[in-house]
């Protein structure tokens, strides 16, 4: 245990220094109330939802509400939502959508792969691919920023997958990874001078990069077509669902909308349907 309750009293008093699971975890153990350094999110109050708790949930996944750790069979991906009916067992608290949307998201990335490819090198590859991807959309839509840690080893792994043909012509992978890269940071920079601020971010520019690492130069063009109707599509529900008008100012994260476009080019290409044929 790396922090005890010892180190939470002495803290007491002033701010919870605890991520919030262990700081609730922290007050329980020392038999106060919920909220009891003042920063820490109400920890379960019934004596059935204590009794549930396995205080502290540092070594299985645990309840960002309540810190309780959660027991496997809530761990079931999207079933166990669905079963709980999106709330903690202990401590009622929603569980974010975000769940079962990536949980979903990652299936339909798995079925993709071996759909294109079977039970195969090239699927398994495949399904790494699409299931960056998925991570990269989820990270961008939560935090408006793509990290290089995974879109840099993206595109080398794009490049050396395509040494091989796997997935297109070695030349038209690293043909793609340049004028992905390439076009974009010329739209960044030549966006920059004129309006005085980033309007694409070079995150964005290493994914394009890594989308025609994966798929080829035949996929950009389709992959930002598809991107900007998906992100024009998602911004007009987002507009219905919060009935706010739609902000041209504000920024808007477009490596998910990219990811998905980028995703059903690559699967139209390896079909060699009409438009890529
Ligand atoms: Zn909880």
């Amino acid at each position: 245990m790396r922090h005890g309750p010892r180190r939470q009293r002495t803290r007491s008093g002033s701010a919870c220094a605890l991520p919030p699971p262990l700081r609730c975890a922290a007050e329980l153990d020392q038999g106060e109330g919920a909220g009891g350094c003042g920063q820490c999110p109400p920890a379960p109050t019934t004596k059935r939802a204590r009794r549930r708790c396995r205080f502290p949930g540092t070594r299985s996944s645990a309840c960002p509400a309540c810190g309780c750790a959660i027991p496997a069979r809530d761990l079931i991906p999207i079933v166990s939502y669905l079963a709980l009916g999106g709330k903690c067992r202990a401590c009622k608290a929603a569980i974010s959508s975000r769940y079962p949307v990536i949980e979903a998201l990652g299936a339909a990335a798995a079925l993709a792969a071996v759909w294109l490819f079977g039970f195969t090198w090239s699927g398994a590859i495949a399904g790494a691919f699409f299931l960056s991807l998925v991570a990269l959309a989820g990270i961008d839509a939560e935090t408006g920023y793509l990290p290089e840690a995974i879109t840099l080893p993206l595109i080398g792994v794009g490049l050396l997958a395509n040494l091989f043909d796997l997935y297109t012509d070695k030349l038209w992978a690293l043909i793609g990874a340049f004028a992905g890269y390439g076009t974009f940071f010329l739209i960044s920079t030549i966006y920059r001078r004129l309006r005085g601020r980033d309007g694409l971010g070079l995150g964005d520019a290493a994914l394009f990069a890594a989308l025609g690492a994966w798929g080829g130069w035949p996929i950009l063009a389709p992959a930002a077509l598809l991107g900007a109707v998906i992100a024009l599509l998602g911004l007009g529900v987002r507009s219905r669902l919060t009935r706010r008008p739609i902000d041209a100012g504000a920024p808007v994260p477009f490596g998910p909308a990219l990811c998905a476009g980028g995703a059903l080019a690559f699967i139209a290409y390896q079909r060699g349907w009409p438009f890529f044929a």
